[in-house]
């Protein structure tokens, strides 16, 4: 049994548990960690908005909505911070819990749907998955400051978009460095 309620637990128990019952909140969740991938995300604690509409059904309560965020980050090719909001929307059921035990005895053989299955726990569904889930969709595996970005100098390290057009380094090898003096010689025609 569990005791304690994440950060994204919402409390059903103004949803009369019969079908075709529907509610809707609009929810700020601003106490959770940071939600993202390693390069995008919601920093911990900033406000996620969920317009949240939870619908009776006869298995349990159906989730919908609509997520919303603020994301920061870094550009991947200059490492330029990045800002971006982000909506998605989101559907999911809850069983109830009275029918996981029945549910898995009718299921035994399908077994690999059991872990998508989620359940209420009491009168509270835990939105979390669903948030996550919606938030990570919307988020671009390798952000860009700007879909032309031209990343960093390989030399010096500085980003190409902050340095002149003619932006070059001295290269100082060594395997022409006795030609140096021969082709400053090489007489013009
Ligand atoms: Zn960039
Ligand atoms: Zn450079």
């Amino acid at each position: 049994m569990q005791t304690q309620h994440g950060p994204f637990y919402f409390n059903c128990v103004d949803l009369p548990r019969r079908a075709g019952e529907m509610k809707e909140y609009e929810l700020t969740f601003d106490k959770h960690e940071r939600v993202g991938t390693p390069v995008l995300g919601v920093e911990a604690d900033e406000p996620i908005d969920v317009d949240l509409r939870i619908t009776s059904v006869s298995e349990g309560v159906l989730a919908s909505g609509t997520v919303a965020a603020f994301v920061t980050g870094e550009c991947t090719r200059c490492l330029e911070p990045i800002e971006l909001d982000v909506e998605q929307n989101f559907t999911e059921l809850y069983r109830y819990e009275a029918e996981k035990k029945s549910h898995k005895k009718a299921k035994e053989i399908e077994i690999a749907d059991e872990d998508e299955d989620l359940h209420m726990d009491g009168d509270f569904i835990d939105l979390e998955f669903a948030i996550r889930d919606a938030l990570i969709l919307d988020l671009p595996l390798n952000p860009l400051c700007s879909e032309d970005c031209e990343g960093l100098c390989p030399d010096c390290g500085l980003p190409m978009a902050e340095l002149p057009e003619d932006h070059a380094h001295e290269k100082h090898d060594i395997r022409w460095a006795g030609l140096e003096g021969w082709a400053g010689e090489k007489p013009s025609e």
